[in-house]
C-alpha cells in the first residue's frame, strides 16, 4: 500500500495565501488554478513596469486590460503638441507584451468585485488571485462652469491620445494669432511642469513662425509648480518669453462660456480665441466604485498596496501619497509590485524594515526650447506608517544637455516598458 503524500506545508500556504483550492488525490497535491492570476488594469507606464516584471519572472499568470491598441507616451509630447515631431515619436505596439506571454483584453474595466475577486468589462469577467491598478487620471469638470457641455472643443491633453485633439488647436493658433489661454490647476496633478513646458513650446513656434497674439498662462498657483523649479521656470518666461506669454498667477476659472469665448476667473473675465484648460485631477472612478479611496487611492508605502485589500496594489498617478505623479515614479512602482507579488507566490513572508525604505525614484522634464530642458530629479524614503521624506535636485536653469538626456531618457523607457 502506498502511503498518502501529504501536501508539503509551503505549498498549503502559498495555496491559502492566494485561496487556491488544493485537492489531496491520495498521491500528490494538486493546485486547481495552474498559475496563479495577476491581472493588470492600464497599460501606461506603471501597468507596464507591472506587467514587464511579471513576465519576467513567470510566477503568475498575466493578463493587461487596456482599452487603447497602443501605447503613447505623455512624458515628451510636448514636442509633438508644439509641431516639432510626428505622434509616431511617442508611441509604441504592445505587441512585445503579446509576445512574452500577457494576456491582453483590450477593454475598459467597469467594475471591481473584490468579494469574488473578479474585474468586470462589457464582456468579461476576469478572476484575480493579484490585482495591480494603474488607471491614470481623470479630469474633475465640475469646478467650471460650462466645461462639460464644451468638453469636446477643449481638449486636455494630458492623457494618452489627447494630444491629438490638442495639436490641432495649436496649429490653428499658429497659423492665425490672437489669446491662446493655458491654465495650471492646483496640485496634486499629473507632471506639475508640464502646463509650462507646453505653453513655452507653443512660445518658441510663435517666435520661429511671427504669430500675432499671446499665450495667457492662468496660474491657480502663486507660482509655477512644483515650488523646487519656480525659478528656473520664470527665469525661461521671462528671459525668452517676455513677449508671448502673459503669466496670471493666483487665478482661479469658475467659469467658460464658448458663446462668448470668454472665461470667467476670480482675476477678471478673460477672452480667448483657443484654450487648453488643465483641469484638476484625481483618480477615475473605479477607485471610488471599488472602496479604494475617494479622491485618490489610500495605500500603503512602501509596499503600494491598498488600505483596505492587501491583494490590490495601486501604482501610478491613481495612487495618493505624496509622491510625484510621474511616469518614472510610475514604471518604478510597477516593478516593485512585481517583485513583491512574485514572492508572495513563491511563499516569502514580505521583509518587515523598521528602518528607512527607498522609495521609486522620480525624474521629469521641463523644456524650455525645443533642445533644452530642466531636470528634476526626486528621491524618497518612508518609514512604515509615516509621511515619505522627498528631496528634489533640480537644474538651475534649461540647458542643452538636460535637453539631450531627456530624449535618451524617453527612448531607454519605452524600451524597457514595450521594446
Ligand atoms: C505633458 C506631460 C508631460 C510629462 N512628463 C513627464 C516626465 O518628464 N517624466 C515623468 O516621469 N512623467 C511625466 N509625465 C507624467 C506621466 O505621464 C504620468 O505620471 C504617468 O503616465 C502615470 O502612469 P499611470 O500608469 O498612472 O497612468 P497612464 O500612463 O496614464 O496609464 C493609464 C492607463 O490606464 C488605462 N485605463 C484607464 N482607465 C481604465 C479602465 N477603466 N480600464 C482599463 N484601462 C484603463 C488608460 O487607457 C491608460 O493607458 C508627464 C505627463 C504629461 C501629461
Amino acid at each position: 500500500m502506498h502511503p498518502i503524500a501529504q501536501p508539503r506545508r509551503r505549498q498549503l500556504l502559498q495555496a491559502a495565501a492566494l485561496g487556491v483550492a488544493v485537492l489531496s488525490t491520495g498521491c500528490a497535491s494538486v493546485s486547481t488554478a495552474a498559475r496563479p492570476r495577476v491581472v493588470v488594469v492600464g497599460g501606461g507606464w506603471g501597468g507596464l513596469g507591472a506587467v514587464r516584471g511579471l513576465l519576467a519572472t513567470a510566477a503568475a499568470d498575466v493578463t493587461l486590460v487596456e482599452p487603447n491598441e497602443a501605447f503613447m507616451s505623455c512624458p515628451l509630447s510636448a514636442h509633438f503638441i508644439a509641431g516639432h515631431q510626428p505622434a509616431t515619436d511617442f508611441q509604441r505596439s504592445y505587441s512585445r507584451v503579446d509576445q512574452l506571454g500577457a494576456r491582453r483584453v483590450r477593454e475598459r474595466v467597469l467594475e471591481i468585485d473584490r468579494t469574488s475577486k473578479m474585474v468586470v468589462t462589457a464582456t468579461q469577467r476576469l478572476p484575480y488571485d493579484f490585482l495591480v491598478l494603474s488607471p491614470g487620471v481623470d479630469y474633475m469638470e465640475d469646478g467650471i462652469q460650462g466645461y462639460a457641455e464644451a468638453r469636446a472643443q477643449l481638449p486636455v491633453g494630458f492623457r494618452a491620445f489627447e494630444q491629438m485633439a490638442v495639436r490641432q488647436q495649436v496649429d490653428e493658433f499658429l497659423a492665425k494669432g490672437g489669446d491662446f489661454v493655458i491654465s495650471a490647476p492646483k496640485p496634486p496633478y499629473r507632471c506639475p511642469p508640464a502646463p509650462y513646458e507646453r505653453a513655452f513650446l507653443i512660445a518658441e513656434q510663435m517666435k520661429q513662425r511671427g504669430t500675432k497674439g499671446k499665450i495667457i498662462l492662468i496660474d491657480a498657483n502663486p507660482n509655477p509648480m512644483p515650488p523646487a523649479i519656480a525659478q528656473p521656470i520664470l527665469k525661461g518666461m521671462k528671459g525668452l518669453y517676455a513677449n508671448q506669454i502673459e503669466y496670471l498667477t493666483d487665478t482661479s476659472i469658475s467659469a467658460v462660456d464658448m458663446g462668448k469665448r470668454q472665461l470667467v476667473t476670480s482675476s477678471g473675465d478673460v477672452p480667448f480665441a483657443h484654450a487648453n484648460l488643465i483641469l484638476p485631477m484625481r483618480a477615475p472612478a473605479l477607485i471610488r466604485q471599488a472602496g479604494l479611496g475617494e479622491r485618490w487611492a489610500n495605500i500603503r508605502l512602501p509596499s503600494f498596496q491598498s488600505q483596505v485589500d492587501d491583494r490590490i496594489y495601486v501604482i501610478g498617478d491613481s495612487q495618493g501619497t505624496p509622491l510625484p505623479k510621474s511616469g518614472h515614479v510610475a514604471f518604478g512602482s510597477g516593478q516593485r509590485v512585481a517583485e513583491a507579488i512574485t514572492e508572495r507566490i513563491a511563499g516569502k513572508s514580505p521583509v518587515v524594515s523598521t528602518g528607512a525604505v527607498d522609495l521609486p525614484l522620480g525624474i521629469c522634464w521641463a523644456n524650455v526650447t525645443h533642445k533644452e530642458a530642466i531636470n528634476i530629479n526626486v528621491s524618497g524614503t518612508v518609514v512604515a506608517g509615516e509621511p515619505p521624506k522627498l528631496k528634489f535636485t533640480v537644474d538651475a536653469e534649461a540647458n542643452a544637455r538636460s535637453g539631450a538626456a531627456a530624449v535618451s531618457w524617453g527612448n531607454g523607457m519605452w524600451k524597457a516598458m514595450l521594446g
